[in-house]
Formats: structure tokens, sequence, C-alpha cells
């Protein structure tokens, strides 16, 4: 296991790693809670681990940490951008949102994205490469420390597409949910998806709590295929069919994303056609008026044509919300000031 992201070790795997080492199975565990409940950044802090093992630890197994190079305060509502460069140089972005119900953290799953969908800005430069668990968990960490307070709430929803990055995400949720790490609750946690088919059955099968929220965009195989390259490898029926699933295994209740664009998939027939794919469904659909992305040419819908898309939903018994939009001032969108970083890289020091 050497060389692995330490933070990314299940506690068990961390048992082992001290054990060879020549430590105790307890100090397997509490490498575990440095890790994860104090969240310190250095092996010295270790102060109850024999030194011999702190620094095999500190030579096998590196300790970074994620390197704040921008922030950004929303004026209008208090949103926090955060841009954190990785250890190899690679930029992330995580997004701090204040909500009535707790605060929240929107975290990257991937450096880049190789979905394609049209109208974001995430996968304009294509996957570089997936995250690890750990440089996940650290987003949730680093954001509560410049925060002051543990965030209660994760989104999956920054850059990548977490089901792209399958064993890493399960590893992040289940070791931040960890009695003896975070110990944040898997109904705090929302992993949204472009719809990889045979990842939501896989997921299902791991019986997690956490809410799954699947990114539709189009009621239809033509409207969807024309947002997302995926829908043309995915088929809408079986998508659908792999949420219901997913519901019925776990009993949480799906969430449907749609982001409303200008022209495209925000008409009457539109929402019919919605209306008519979701009705009946324990789901709740949340409306997204697309933010315009520099270079992609999509403009949102106006808000009376966003409401009356609402209205027709709701008349179909559907649950509907339109996202708010935090952070409008401070390139909120999904991928778009690690974009702009790429565009005008930071001068070096
Ligand atoms: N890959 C995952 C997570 C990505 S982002 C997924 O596809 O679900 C979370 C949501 O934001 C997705 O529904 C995505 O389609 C949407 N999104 C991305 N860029 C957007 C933009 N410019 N405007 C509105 N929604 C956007």
């Amino acid at each position: 296991m050497s060389g692995q992201d330490i933070r990314s070790l299940y506690q068990e795997e961390l048992i082992q790693v001290v054990r060879e080492m020549g430590g105790r199975d307890f100090q397997g565990k509490q490498l575990f809670r440095w890790l994860h409940q104090k969240q310190v950044g250095s092996y010295q802090e270790m102060t109850d681990l024999p030194k011999a093992v702190r620094s095999q630890l500190e030579e096998g197994y590196p300790l970074t940490s994620l390197y704040p190079v921008d922030t950004q305060v929303s004026a209008l509502d208090g949103t926090r951008k955060f841009l954190f460069a990785l250890a190899d140089g690679q930029m992330v972005e995580s997004v701090w949102m204040h909500y009535r119900h707790g605060d929240s953290v929107c975290i990257s799953s991937q450096a880049g994205c190789r979905m394609g969908c049209r109208f974001c800005a995430s996968t304009i430069g294509g996957l570089i490469r997936g995250l690890s668990a750990g440089e996940m968990l650290e987003q949730v960490y680093a954001v509560g420390r410049a925060m002051g307070k543990p965030v209660s709430h994760v989104v999956v929803m920054g850059t990548g597409e977490p089901l792209d990055n399958y064993d890493q995400i399960l590893r992040f949720i289940r070791i931040l949910s960890h009695e003896q790490g975070m110990h944040m609750s898997q109904r705090n946690m929302t992993v949204s998806t472009c719809g990889i088919v045979p990842r939501i059955y896989d997921l299902a099968r791991e019986k997690l709590q956490i809410t799954l929220a699947l990114s539709l965009h189009g009621a239809t195989d033509a409207k969807r295929q024309k947002l997302m390259p995926i829908a043309k490898e995915y088929h809408l029926d079986a998508v659908m069919k792999a949420c219901d699933h997913y519901f019925k295994s776990t009993g949480r209740r799906m969430t449907y994303e749609y982001s409303m664009v200008s022209g495209m998939n925000d008409t009457g027939q539109d929402a019919a056609e919605l209306g008519r794919l979701l009705r009946g469904k324990n789901c709740h659909l949340n409306l997204i008026p697309v933010n315009p992305v520099k270079g992609r040419s999509f403009r949102q819908s106006d808000k009376k044509v966003v409401a009356r898309f609402k209205n027709k939903l709701e008349k179909y018994g559907i649950n509907v919300t339109i996202r708010r939009e935090m952070g409008r001032d401070i390139d909120g969108a999904c991928g778009q000031l690690r974009r702009r970083h790429m565009e005008e890289p930071p001068v070096a020091e």
C-alpha cells in the first residue's frame, strides 16, 4: 500500500500499515483519528504514536495538504469559492454555501471530466485524473478549517463525474461517515451523476444512505443526447430503471436535476414530457437555470419561463424546486474558476 494517499485508506488498512511498521492495532485506530477527526497536517503532531512508526509513515506515506490558490466571496449571499492546488499542481474547486439547514460544501471528484456535457465548463479540457478519496476529504476538511467550523453537508457536484471514479468516491463516503472520523451522516451527502447505469446498480448494492442525484436535462433521448454525450451510451429507459432500482433498494428518494437552457429544453412540451416521465415517482426535481459559460453559447431560460415550467410540473404532482443560484457573481458554475486559472495561470512566486 506504500506510496498511496494515506487519507484514502480505511481504518482496517491503516491498522495493517501500522502493524507492518511494528506498531499495535490500537495505534492504527489512533492514526485514523488523527487524520480524519483531528485532521492534523503532519505526523509530528500525532504525539501518541511511537516515533519509529511516525518516521516510517513520513517515509512511506508523505502527508500532503491542499494549497489554497484563490478564494472568492460572493457579495450577494456569502458563498465562498475555493481553488485548491493538489500535490501534483492540478487544481480543483470547492464551494462553501450557507443554508438555513446548515453549511454545505460542494466538492470536485476529478481534475477535469470526460463526460463532455455541452454547457459545462469542467469538461472543456477533458479529464486529467480522478482524485483520491483523501483529496476529496481534504477539500471538506480544508473548507471547514477556513470557515472555522466543520461543514455539515456535502454535495459531490463540483468538477468531475463521481461514478467515473467509483472506488475512490466509495472510500470518500465511508471515511467521511466513519464514527471515528468526521462522522458525517450519509443522509447529509449527495452524489450527482450524469447517469452511468452499471455504476448506479453497483452503488445500490453498497446500501449507503446518501442521496443520489441524476442529471436529466432532457425528458427524451433526443433531447438528452443534444446536451449530454453519455446519453448516447445509456438510454433514458435504462437510466430511469436504474434510478427506480436505487430507490427501491436503499429507500432513498431520488433527486433529478434539470439544467434549463433557453430554447433547448424549456418549452411547454418539454415540461409535459418531463411530467410524464417523473409522474408517480417518489422523487424530487431540481430546476437549475443554466449558468452561462465563457465560450459556450447557451442562454439561461427566462425567470418567467422557469416559473411556468415549474407550475406545469407541479400539476403532474411532482415535487419541484428551483435551485437558488448561489454565488452568481463569483463564477458560480461548475469548473469556471478552475477554467479561468487555466487560461490565466497564476504568476509564479
Ligand atoms: N458529473 C456529475 C456532477 C456534475 S455537476 C453530474 O453530471 O451530475 C452537478 C450538476 O450541475 C449537474 O447536473 C451538471 O449537469 C450541472 N451543471 C454543470 N454545468 C452547469 C452550468 N453551466 N449551468 C447549470 N448547471 C450546470
